[in-house]
């Protein structure tokens, strides 16, 4: 009998959600915690009246929504729930009249004082969090009716009947954690909707932004052409303005550049070639940067025969961008190491450097468009090598220490015309 209306009670505690859910399906929008109060507090009202009662005590799960309420909803929808059971309890009244009173207001400040600091929990502690405030309030219970014998001078050891608490623990840790479950499968499915919608919104940016940048280039390399034509001429001191103006325009052009790069990588011209002496080349380019930063450039490459077919420049721009960061992430007197090999038609690259690291948060931030640390950064570097080595059928994956150092790993498949994909 118990186990039933447990389990009655168990629906009931879930039914809310269930229902909060299908109304968000159907009206977008709906975030409010009155109605989730509402529908919450209908199921505490629900579980009161389809209780088990016994040992002079109203066996049920009306704390569940309780719980859920304050916790998930906030403190409208939680004092909405804590008003109804309050009113429920009176109306019903009878001996214990007072001990329920009390147990709400105990099992009700847990998730009170715990509401502020709830959502910067992970969803798996918050579903752990729940029970344990369930687990609580089950102690509150039984340590009010424990006093509640004892006023009434009866002996715990007769009415203490351990398989009605076991059932009543287990069913009522079971409807939390499936509550918890659901609020947080909730939550995650209005977060997807909103992160669609907003990488809807960006990708319409980005492609407006693409197409302006593309506009900017042209008047700015006819600009540039015929600066250059002018310093030939010039003597003076506009020399030196001159240069200075024609350095601003080569930055420009290189952010446009790689903007564009990033919105749609070009494969211009494709060609088969030994990714070995790709990497010696790019070595040799970065040298003189390496050198300036007192940062020692290493290299240890297999060359044992690995081709690739793609567009050797885009290749190139990808690893100088990761191999400029690893540089200029590197203190003086520290060590920057190109490593490759071949295995199974992959070529495997690595870059290591004795840098300052990434912390976790930094490191799930790379290669998101415009993230940088640096004060002339421009955040496009790693976004446009990802973008690269993801069209060349790559993979790159990061390992960082902070103040220890980073390692980039690059997998790229052997090439053949049918694994190229513009
Ligand atoms: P930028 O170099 O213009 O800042 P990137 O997209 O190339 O933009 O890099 C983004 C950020 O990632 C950098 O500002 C830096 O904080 C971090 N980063 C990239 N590579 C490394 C590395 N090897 N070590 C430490 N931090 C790095
Ligand atoms: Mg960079």
């Amino acid at each position: 009998m118990l186990a039933e209306k447990l389990l009655l009670n168990l629906l009931i505690t879930i039914s809310p959600i269930l229902l909060y859910s299908v109304l968000k399906d159907h009206k977008r929008k709906i975030d409010s915690p009155l109605i989730s109060g509402l529908l919450q507090s209908t199921a505490a009202f629900a579980c009161m009246i389809f209780s088990y009662s016994n040992y002079g005590f109203n066996w049920d799960l009306r704390y569940v929504p309780l719980i859920l309420a304050f916790l998930y909803s906030g403190p409208v929808a939680g004092g909405m729930v804590f008003t109804t059971i309050l009113v429920t309890r009176i109306i019903i009244g009878g001996d214990t009249l007072i001990f329920g009173l009390v147990n709400t207001v105990f099992s009700a400040i847990f998730p009170i004082l715990l509401m502020s600091k709830f959502w910067s929990f992970t969803p798996t502690k918050r579903v752990h969090i729940s029970s344990l405030v369930g687990a609580w309030s089950l102690l509150i219970c039984y340590i009010s009716w424990t006093i509640h014998q004892s006023v009434q001078g009866q002996s715990l050891m007769i009415n203490f009947n351990i398989p009605d608490l076991l059932i009543l623990g287990i069913i009522y840790t079971i409807a939390i954690a499936i509550g918890a479950k659901l609020f947080e499968w909730l939550v995650e499915r209005t977060r997807m909707e909103e992160e669609i919608i907003r990488t809807e919104k960006l990708n319409t940016l980005g492609e407006l932004a693409a197409s302006i940048a593309h506009e900017v280039r042209n008047p700015l390399t006819v600009v540039k052409g015929f600066l250059q034509l002018m310093k030939q001429d010039e003597k003076g001191k506009n020399f030196d303005y001159l240069s200075l103006v024609l350095s601003e325009l080569g930055r420009a052009e290189s952010i446009i550049n790689d903007y564009l790069n990033f919105a749609k990588p070009q494969f211009e011209k494709l060609e088969k070639f030994p990714l070995a002496d790709l990497l010696s080349e790019v070595k040799m380019l970065l040298d003189p940067l390496a050198l300036k930063q007192g940062v020692q450039l290493d290299s240890n490459l297999d060359l044992r025969n690995f081709h690739l077919f793609t567009d050797r420049n885009q290749l190139k721009q990808a690893l100088v961008n990761i191999i400029k960061n690893a540089i200029e992430a590197t203190p003086i007197g520290g060590k920057v190491t190109i490593t490759f090999r071949p295995e199974n038609q992959l070529g495997y690259i690595c870059i290591t450097d004795t840098g300052k690291g990434m912390n976790h948060e930094q490191l799930s931030r790379i290669g998101t468009l415009f993230y940088t640390t640096k004060d002339k950064g421009t955040g496009l570097g790693m976004s446009v090598s990802l973008k690269i080595i993801e069209a060349m059928k790559g993979k790159v994956s990061y390992k960082s220490k902070l103040g220890v150092g980073t390692e980039v790993t690059m997998v790229l498949p052997e090439g053949s015309k049918e694994m190229i994909n513009i």
